[in-house]
């Protein structure tokens, strides 16, 4: 049972009669005149002969269609879309699903109508810190229990919340911020959800990693997610080399106490490809720059308060024809001309944008 139902205004329970119409000109005649509404009627499933129509607040509402539950009438104010989701969801006790809801990186008014509608309906919240999460829920009035669901008990998670669907509850699950499952917990309950053969409804939602695709400029026509790099130098250095000719933008997420070292081993491994730094998106200090990797870290270097926050790093993929024989052309020259390997190999990548340290590598086997 939705929660809430109990205390829908007098509009509640109110038969709408038989048709599409009829609904729509019950909801116009008792929803408020200044909300200002139109019936989105090429959403509306229009099979569905006879509504009961429950009006939970000023934005969701219930329809009882067949008999069934079903959820999403979303009057909008001054001259906004009414109209049933067409994925509108039935969260009746037959088919309790699990919600992968994404919560905004910064800005509360990212989160969206149907994540806030899940939030409000669900009876129980998987949240990754519950203490985070929980003013989010309270600003939303949602009267969800909370359940922590965490990197360090993802198993127990699970089988509480499988527990929860198999009892016909439904279980909304979110992380500190963005999509969970994306560089937070989640991955676990999803796939121990799945695996018990109940329902997972993933959400649209915020996530840093493609904020920053969108705002990025890169062209790359394929990009990487990689998430976050190893903490330690060797390994961080070492990660990177292996993606060195990736022929796709590559994107990490990186935090704070170790953007600028990153940035460091990115220039000396990729050489002068272009690196967008998308910081503090959606926040006050958002801030999105882009430049070749050596000027990107100089201009972090620059000012202390650029190394603040949060941050996605792109990096623009290994430039086409990097390994056609152009940056070993160049290279065998200035070695026949008597350059040190690594002086012929630093000249070799700026003249031709190949990496640094694969034309390094390349000297040292023409050197025999
Ligand atoms: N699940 C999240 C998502 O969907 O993007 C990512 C969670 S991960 C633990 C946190 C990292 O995401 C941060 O260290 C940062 O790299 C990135 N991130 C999160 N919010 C951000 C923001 N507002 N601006 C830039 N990067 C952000």
């Amino acid at each position: 049972m939705l929660r809430g139902e109990h205390d829908a205004p007098p509009f509640a329970r109110r038969d709408a009669g038989g048709g599409a119409a009829e609904i729509a000109a019950t909801a116009l005649a008792y929803l408020d005149e200044d909300q200002g509404l139109a019936i989105a009627a090429d959403e509306v499933d229009f099979a569905a002969a006879h509504a009961k129509i429950a009006l939970h607040d000023t934005l969701t509402a219930t329809f009882q269609i067949d008999g069934r539950r079903r959820f999403g009438f979303a009057p909008a104010r001054r001259g906004g879309i009414v109209g049933l989701c067409p994925h509108a969801h039935e969260m009746t006790e037959e088919s309790a699903a699990l919600y992968v809801v994404p919560t905004p990186l910064g800005n509360l008014a990212d989160l969206t109508r149907r994540a806030e509608e899940i939030l409000r309906g669900v009876p129980w919240v998987a949240a990754e810190d519950t203490r985070h999460s929980s003013p989010l829920l309270k600003q939303l009035g949602s009267p969800a229990r909370m359940l922590p669901a965490h990197q360090h008990n993802e198993h127990e998670a699970a089988a509480r919340i499988v527990e929860k669907l198999r009892a016909g509850e439904a279980v909304a699950l979110i992380s500190d911020a963005g999509t969970p499952g994306i560089s937070d917990p989640g991955a676990r309950v999803v796939a121990a959800v799945r695996a018990a053969g109940c329902k997972v409804v993933p959400l649209p939602g915020a996530c840093a990693a493609t904020t920053a695709l969108s705002a990025s400029g890169l062209l790359d026509e394929h990009f990487l997610f990689y998430g976050f790099l190893p903490s330690k130098g060797g390994q961080r250095r070492q990660a990177l080399e292996a993606l060195r000719e990736q022929p796709c933008a590559l994107v990490f997420y990186e935090a704070p106490h170790r953007v600028l070292e990153t940035v460091a081993d990115m220039a000396a491994v990729f050489g002068e490809r272009t690196l967008v730094i998308a910081r503090e998106l959606t926040k006050l200090f958002e801030t999105i720059h882009s430049g070749p990797l050596t000027a990107a870290l100089e201009w972090l270097k620059s000012d202390s308060n650029r190394q603040r926050g949060e941050f996605v790093l792109l990096l623009s993929g290994a430039p086409a024809g990097a390994d056609d024989g152009e940056g070993e052309r160049v290279l065998k020259l200035l070695l026949a001309d008597g350059l040190p390997v690594k002086q012929a190999s630093k000249l070799a990548s700026a003249i031709t944008g190949v990496a640094k340290n694969a034309l390094y590598d390349k000297a040292l086997l023409l050197k025999g």
